[in-house]
């Protein structure tokens, strides 16, 4: 297999757009959603109608379910399409806010969860359509497939009994893509996706949580009390394949990971700047044609946390750019969102130290974005697990033999 390192030519104006919205309209509010958690951020609703318009041009697609199109170059044989314009997109928006950009309408992680396990005809249906994942239950978090949120056939509905929590966008969605078994006893082969309209009175909002960061982004925990959603809107098959096991939902990671790697690297880019910017007000500037030791210690750790970054920037591509040509990538998303979870809080945590109290105080964007950071090493699996996914994927071990 061969790569080129280079940003997609068709997708730069895509970047350099992202990169001005990330500049003019994200940078400006991300202190006020900040401090105003919960509250509903009513600057997007602009942005994301020209977000839209620039979908329905052809001039790029999101992560949503409308992000499936994608073309092959005639030169290279490449295919650059939905999952690579999207995280070069999410990777820029996030040098903006992380958060603000998890509430993006039409452009939640439940979209791509759609594009990863939704058949066509779905994927037309929810398409323009903003939508949450929610997987986590009180009892199961990292251990997804012990989910006790149990769906019903009754007629032509399901019915879902169970609880959700900590699901992004959960309040703000139009649509949430509801994990559940279809029979406990089947174990995982049983848990499948469902498409349920927020609207659905079976549905219920219990809380929003306050938190470390994203404050932006509301994150909320549901009961699900006899909801019935009709049985078209179930993701992909209804078949328990036990061959096939847990593949059909766990595809969804494989698209979202490399997107939350993307979120990760943007924000560690975000940090990078700054400190950059900051050491060259106190006279200090990297000097790339001189060895590091001879340079301050300062523009040496510069280096090194551009070189961590770039690492995970180009694992993040590698993944998204598999996920386009029809590869198997879910050790590539796992490699991605494990390598740039921790780079993004490590570069940003180190950014501080370099700039000292400047960095801690409010009064600039680096402290939060410390904060923002985390839980791109938490959601969608946290760094242990993707360590674990990653060893049982190279081992050849099954999840019964490494947990
Ligand atoms: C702000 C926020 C937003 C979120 N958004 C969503 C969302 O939109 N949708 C959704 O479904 N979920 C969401 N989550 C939930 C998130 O995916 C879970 O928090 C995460 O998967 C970890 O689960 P847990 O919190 O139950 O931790 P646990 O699974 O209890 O893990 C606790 C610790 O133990 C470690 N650990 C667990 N198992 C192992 C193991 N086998 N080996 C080694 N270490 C292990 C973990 O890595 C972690 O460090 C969100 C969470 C937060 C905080």
């Amino acid at each position: 297999m061969s790569y080129n390192l280079e940003t997609p030519k068709k997708f730069r104006v895509l970047s350099e757009q992202a990169h001005q919205v990330a500049l003019e309209v994200l940078r400006p509010i991300s202190r006020k959603y900040d401090e105003a958690e919960h509250e509903y951020p009513k600057e997007l609703d602009m942005l994301a109608a020209l977000i839209d318009g620039m979908n329905d041009s052809g001039a790029t697609s999101g992560a949503g379910a409308s992000g499936v199109r994608s073309s092959v170059s005639k030169e290279t044989g490449n295919r650059n399409g939905s999952n690579m314009s999207s995280a070069l997109g999410v990777m820029e928006t996030c040098w903006g806010d992380v958060g603000l950009v998890l509430s993006m309408p039409r452009q939640g992680l439940g979209n791509a969860a759609i594009s990863a396990v939704a058949n066509e005809e779905q994927i037309l249906r929810y398409e323009g359509r903003w939508a949450a994942m929610a997987i986590t239950e009180p009892e199961a978090g990292s251990d997804s497939a012990s989910i006790r949120t149990t769906a019903t056939l009754d007629g032509d509905e399901y019915v879902l009994n169970g609880e959700k929590i900590y699901v992004t966008a959960g309040e703000r969605a139009e649509l949430v893509v509801v994990w559940a078994s279809l029979d406990p006893k089947q174990g995982r082969a049983a848990i499948k996706s469902f498409v349920v309209e927020r609207s659905n009175p079976g549905m219920i909002l219990d809380r929003l949580e306050h938190k470390l960061g994203i404050r932006a982004s509301d994150t909320a925990a549901f009961r699900l009390e006899n909801c019935r959603v009709p049985a078209e809107d179930l993701l992909g098959s209804p078949e328990i394949d036990t061959k096939r096991s847990f593949a059909g939902v766990m595809k969804t990671f494989d698209n979202t990971r490399p997107l939350v790697a993307a979120m990760a690297v943007g924000v560690a880019q975000a940090s990078i700047d700054f400190t950059r910017e900051k050491l060259a007000e106190a006279g200090i500037t990297v000097d790339y044609d001189r060895p590091v030791h001879t340079q301050p210690a300062a523009a040496a750790t510069l280096v090194e946390l551009e070189s961590d970054l770039e690492a995970a920037r180009l694992l993040m591509m590698q993944a998204a750019w598999m996920a386009d040509n029809s590869k198997p990538n879910s050790l590539h998303a796992s490699y991605a969102k494990a390598k740039a979870g921790r780079a993004g809080t490590d570069i940003a945590l180190r950014c501080i130290e370099l700039c000292g109290s400047v960095g801690y105080d409010e009064s600039e964007l680096l402290e939060k974005w410390a904060r923002d950071a985390k839980i791109l090493d938490i959601f969608e699996g946290t760094q242990q697990i993707q360590q674990l996914i990653i060893a049982r994927l190279l081992l050849k071990k099954t999840s019964a033999d490494l947990k």
